[in-house]
């Protein structure tokens, strides 16, 4: 119902890019979305907010439609042969000096350009490989080598563990007074955060007190072996 919809407003409010209209769109190039939006709009202004909403629409539209048209034309272009032809000779003459690794220096004797050549493509390869793979160790000491997140360091599990993870939070030694102090702002500040747990940080708040109550009572020894407690 909605093809025949609008179809004498077309020249007025359809339409410019030339895309023509695509299944699903309206005589005015609206998807269903955008015309729920158009039913509402009693102003030209709030009109041209939805053509511009729907022409840039059209327009990603029409980008996905001519990529993909040339991704369906590539493996027949003579690029695409080319290209093709390229990777499959590359693995086939890798696997072949894996195969005999003494050839290697007789193509170098024989043939050093293009020798030379496939070694810096298994160079460049084996880097890139290396480079795109996640680093995070594992408990058997190896590492994750799961693809990695473009620009990051891990895989994206491990990117999302990472960020997850909680801080390590360094407290300083609870000689004094003053330091379980700044060790009680240090815990608040991480609980504020959400660097620490409810559970942690009773049981921080526990050891503080702890400590807190036990200033004055205890002597840290110059050795720091040994604790004694004060008798007085
Ligand atoms: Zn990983």
């Amino acid at each position: 119902m909605h093809q025949i919809w609008g179809e004498m407003f077309a020249a007025a409010y359809g339409p410019k890019d030339g895309f023509g209209l695509r299944p699903g769109e309206d005589a005015l190039g609206l998807n269903e979305e955008e015309r729920a939006l158009w039913a509402d709009a009693y102003t030209d202004p709030q009109r041209a907010v939805i053509q511009q909403k729907r022409d840039a629409r059209r327009w990603r539209e029409h980008q996905e439609r001519e990529k993909e048209r040339e991704r369906q034309a590539w493996p027949a272009s003579t690029a695409g042969q080319l290209l093709k032809k390229l990777g499959e000779c590359f693995a086939e003459y890798r696997d072949c000096l894996e195969k005999d690794p003494r050839l290697v220096e007789k193509a170098l004797e024989f043939d050093e350009m293009n020798q030379k050549i496939f070694n810096r493509m298994k160079t460049n390869m084996e880097k890139a490989h290396n480079a795109a793979r996640c680093r995070y160790p594992k408990a058997n000491g190896g590492t994750c080598r799961a693809p990695r997140v473009r620009g990051k360091k891990y895989c994206h599990m491990h990117e999302m563990l990472e960020e997850a993870r909680p801080e390590k939070i360094k407290l300083p030694n609870l000689g004094d007074a003053n330091a379980i102090h700044a060790a009680i702002a240090k815990g608040a500040q991480a609980v504020v955060d959400g660097k620490l747990e409810y559970k942690q940080a009773s049981i921080l708040g526990y050891y503080l007190q702890l400590a807190l109550s036990n200033v004055g009572r205890v002597d840290f020894e110059e050795d720091g072996e040994s604790l004694t407690t004060d008798s007085h």
